[in-house]
């Protein structure tokens, strides 16, 4: 479904990505695993249209969209929950979500999704009036996804989602994870639980200094001695 190869990423002389390659199959579960600055976030943001690979290719559904605007990588079924969850605080929930439904292939079935988006979330349907910006930290990461999936997308690219949650609402964004897996969607997810994430995950890759140094299953990489050290403290 996603392919991204040789994929490089200048910001001015500095090298964020360098070589990068990684797929993901429908129905998949991606993880991508890696220290502060690796380029996790560098490279969720260019596959998104936001930054302008220097070289390399990423082809979705078969269609090469490396360097394409956001809005259009959207429209093709990409949705992106960055890290920080930048909801509109003086929004209303409903607001938010509608937002999200802005791409031209989800506007007809705005109604059906947001229902959806309600059962994913009751909190979200109870609170549909709040401002955004009254939301805890965990109920706003809730509306980011919320607010994505709004936009009907096959692919979900999801940015440290559990950042700075209590482990209660960590445990939540995870049963969401694997909800909205259930419900067939792809989902590449950057994670700073790497235990729990390589649980999940069908495929995982490790970034180091923007390039991959190692990927595999879940369960090989749970045993590996170098993620072992370096990323569960084992
Ligand atoms: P973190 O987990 O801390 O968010 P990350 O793995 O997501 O880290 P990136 O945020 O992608 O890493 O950053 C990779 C490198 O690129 C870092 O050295 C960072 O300082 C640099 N960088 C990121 N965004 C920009 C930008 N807009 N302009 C210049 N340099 C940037």
């Amino acid at each position: 479904m996603l392919d991204v190869s040789g994929l490089d990423l200048h910001y001015g002389d500095a090298q964020a990505l360098a070589g990068v390659s990684l797929h993901a199959q429908a129905r998949e579960i991606v993880v991508i695993v890696g220290a502060n600055g690796a380029g996790k976030s560098s490279l969720i943001r260019t596959i998104h249209g936001m930054h302008r690979p220097s070289a390399g290719r990423i082809t979705f559904e078969g269609i090469d969209i490396a360097g394409q605007p956001s809005h259009q990588v959207v429209e093709r079924g990409i949705g992106q929950v960055a890290e920080g969850r930048q909801v509109f605080p003086n929004l209303s929930v409903l607001e938010n979500l509608e937002m999200g439904a802005a791409p031209r292939r989800a506007r007809a079935q705005e109604k059906a999704t947001l229902e959806r988006v309600f059962g994913l979330f009751p909190r979200l349907a109870e609170r549909r009036r709040q401002a955004a910006g009254t939301l805890s930290g965990g109920e706003q990461q809730m509306l980011a996804i919320g607010r994505c999936l709004m936009g009907q997308p096959k692919l979900i690219m999801l940015d440290e989602p559990s950042l700075g949650l209590s482990p209660a609402m960590t445990q939540e964004v995870f049963r969401v994870v694997r909800q909205l897996h259930a419900d067939g969607l792809t989902i590449l997810l950057v994670e700073q639980n790497v235990m729990a994430s390589l649980k999940l995950a069908n495929r995982a890759y490790v970034l180091e200094n923007g390039r991959i140094v190692l990927s595999g299953t879940g369960p090989e990489l749970l045993d590996n001695d170098g993620v072992r050290q370096a990323y569960l403290g084992l």
